[in-house]
């Protein structure tokens, strides 16, 4: 197994065995990173911490290829930091998300994912001083070191986001810019309309703008959408309108090597995909039968 690509996948952590199950599923996909909510992403509803297998999980890890520090934690997408329209929203927002960084720390994690935000009616201005104003709130008081990885949108809806430019704007506005980085999604900048193609172009930009240090984690996925369609539907590796050898390029550029890359591809009839979609980027070699073979990983 070639060891050296940091790539893994989303995993679901459900009970009964929580974070340990997500340990165990990520080593039956041969993954060297991945990615989870802490609790339903649509809801605040979450089970304490006590119930999952935080212990078990990380003992696991240590025997492993994972490193925890390419383990990623996805906030839940409810929270919208933009919302300057109703300040209870707000509030409810910046105060789960302060919960989230706390819940991400005790799992020993140091990234978490946080969707920008849509800034509803009020325009793309006021959404991103919200959004850094929630963000400064939120650091200020969760009491932990936690990097929050603004992820780039693709523009659906009033998402706020869509540039390297905004984020770079909410960065270098926030007192907090040090724990602040960027999740680079690869079908996201596809649909808002970077050509993902251009792997060395957009790293010369994404540098410039907002420097490639602060670039921590990569969405590996393929689109099913055309550029510029604002869309953010995600499709399996090489089935997209992104393909096979662009893919190939982002995880194995040099300048990416330590960013850990995950899939958040859709399931295949029901099943992960994402132990043969890894073995196909490992390989370097195109399953044109992927969706018809999910049955191989069904075990899992
Ligand atoms: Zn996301």
């Amino acid at each position: 197994m070639n060891n050296d690509l940091i790539i893994g996948s989303h995993i679901t952590m459900t009970g009964p065995d929580y974070f340990l199950g997500s340990v165990k599923s990520a080593i039956s996909y041969e993954e060297t990173a991945f990615m989870f909510y802490t609790g339903a992403p649509q809801n605040t509803v979450r089970s304490p911490l006590e119930k999952l297998k935080i212990k078990e999980g990380l003992e696991l890890l240590k025997n492993s290829d994972i490193k925890i520090q390419n383990v990623i934690v996805h906030a839940p997408y409810l929270i919208n930091l933009a919302n300057t329209i109703k300040a209870d929203i707000f509030d409810l927002s910046v105060n789960f998300l302060v919960s989230e960084l706390k819940r991400t720390a005790a799992f020993g994690v140091t990234k978490i994912v946080l969707h920008p935000g849509a800034h509803l009616q009020a325009g793309k201005e006021k959404g991103l001083n919200q959004l850094i104003k929630g963000l400064d709130i939120a650091m200020d008081k969760d009491g932990t070191n936690v990097t929050i990885c603004l992820e780039t949108m693709a523009g659906k809806g009033s998402e706020i986001g869509v540039t390297f430019e905004d984020l770079a704007y909410v960065i270098n506005n926030s007192k907090h810019n040090d724990r602040l980085g960027v999740c680079l999604d690869t079908c996201h900048i596809n649909d808002f309309g970077y050509c993902v193609a251009e792997l060395e172009q957009i790293l010369n930009e994404f540098d410039r703008i907002i420097g490639l240090d602060k670039l921590m984690v990569i969405h590996l996925n393929d689109s099913k959408s055309e550029r510029y369609s604002h869309k953010d539907r995600h499709e399996n590796i090489g089935y997209g309108t992104i393909g096979f050898e662009t893919l190939l390029k982002w995880a194995y550029e040099p300048r990416l090597k330590n960013v850990p890359k995950i899939l958040e591809t859709p399931y295949i009839d029901g099943v992960a995909p994402y132990k043969n979609e890894i073995l196909m980027i490992r390989n370097k070699k195109f399953d044109a039968n992927l969706k018809e073979k999910p049955d191989i990983i069904s075990l899992f």
